[in-house]
């Protein structure tokens, strides 16, 4: 029996005028996506994907990797049927059969595009659900709220039968609402604000700073590896990396202690957005969740937010710790996150960090040292690479 993958679009269905970009974006990325399995043929009809494989491909790892897409409400393996009422018949009872043989109650759907077929959509219904009834003595029929529902979609050139529907990852199709620059560190929280802001179309690029010989080549591989898990969701990532040691030396040298990380983070700010202009990026994303530490206070995020020019995206700004390693744990990204890596944050914490700081003292503190000069060295220092799809 030959199989296929449907694929049913998300929200951008209600997109109007645009919705023809957002389906092209989305059939853009899927097929990136799938290229590396071999040759597939691809058709679209009624916001829905047909995607067909010419070769002899894993539907499994299809579905796997199409199931972390955005921009896809539903998704389903399907049957090929001739378009011939028998030949339908018989492959929903074998193409079905381990469902029905276990469900209670279960209707058909019928679906005919092609209007020369000679049954019509009630007609298909009735006849087919007869027959399924009296192969499988343990179904009844529940129109409203059927556990399970054969679905017979007759197009141009075949007949489909399919029951199963996965959910798909939702959002829009990542690229759709252009780009931005994910501050990813080592921790849990950056790269689950990543995936947040890929689920609603941003295309992402992520900045990572080090500080070496503070911080370790195994810090920055574990940032590289959570890019790289990244991919199956965000696509493809530009990953770079800024020599972070002299600002962190000089904030340490001529700044008052309690006032490092805000003023580290403001110089991070200040660096991500001048390569975030360079990469055509419109804002900046951070794992920064309220009250989580002495740096995400309302007040410390206002001085951070005082030196940005664009927009700073924090999606995890109001969960809990617990949700977000939820998403971690979905997205696979925990464990890498928790490997004992330090990070350049952790390098210079101060013993008390300032939880209300006043935006003029820390300016005034800044501004006892012209940090200008660093900031443009780190930013010519700042690295690139690109990651792809982990297979
Ligand atoms: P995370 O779990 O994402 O590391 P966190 O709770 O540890 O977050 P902080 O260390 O205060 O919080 O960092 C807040 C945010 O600043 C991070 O979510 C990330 O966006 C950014 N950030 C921190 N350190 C770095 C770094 N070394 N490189 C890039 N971005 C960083
Ligand atoms: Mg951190």
């Amino acid at each position: 029996m030959k199989e296929i993958v449907l694929v049913k679009y998300g929200e951008m269905v209600l997109k109007g005028l645009n919705k023809k970009t957002f389906e092209d974006m989305l059939t853009k990325n899927i097929k990136r996506r799938l290229k590396s399995l071999g040759k597939i043929n691809y058709s679209s009809a009624q916001s829905t994907l047909y995607i067909e494989p010419v070769d002899d491909i894993d539907l499994m790892e299809v579905v796997d990797r199409v199931g972390k897409i955005f921009g896809i409400a539903a998704l389903c393996r399907a049957c090929v049927c001739e378009k011939d009422f028998a030949d339908i018949t018989a492959k929903s009872i074998e193409y079905l059969e381990d469902i029905l043989s276990c469900a209670k109650t279960f209707k058909v759907n019928a679906k005919r595009s092609d209007k020369a077929f000679p049954m019509n959509s009630p007609q298909i219904c009735a006849e087919l659900g007869g027959i399924l009834l009296d192969k499988f003595p343990n179904l009844t029929v529940d129109v409203k709220n059927p556990e399970v529902t054969v679905t017979v979609e007759i197009r141009d050139t075949n007949a489909y039968v399919h029951a199963e529907n996965i959910k798909g990852a939702g959002g829009l199709p990542v690229g759709s609402s252009g780009k931005a620059m994910l501050l990813l560190s080592g921790g849990i929280d950056s790269p689950v604000a990543g995936y947040m802001m890929a689920k609603r179309g941003v295309h992402i690029a992520a900045i990572h700073y080090v500080s070496p010989p503070y911080t370790s080549d195994r810090a920055q591989l574990k940032v590289e590896q959570l890019c790289e898990k990244l991919t199956d969701y965000c696509g493809g990532i530009a990953f770079y990396c800024v020599p972070f040691t002299e600002l962190q030396e000089a904030i340490k040298d001529h700044c008052p202690e309690e006032f490092f990380t805000i003023i580290m983070r403001r110089l991070m700010m200040e660096i991500a957005q001048r390569i975030a202009e360079k990469d055509n990026c419109l804002a900046l994303i951070t794992g920064e969740s309220v009250g989580q530490v002495a740096s995400q206070t309302m007040a410390a995020i206002a001085c951070t937010d005082a030196v940005c020019r664009i927009p700073v995206f924090r999606p995890c700004v109001g969960m809990d710790k617990t949700e977000i390693i939820e998403i971690a744990r979905k997205i696979d990204t925990f464990e890498t996150s928790t490997l004992p890596y330090e990070d350049c944050c952790t390098v210079f914490t101060p013993r008390h960090p300032k939880v209300r700081p006043q935006l003029a003292d820390i300016e005034k503190a800044q501004n006892s040292f012209d940090f200008e000069p660093l900031i443009q060295k780190a930013v010519e220092g700042t690295t690139m690479k690109t990651f792809n799809y982990s297979k």
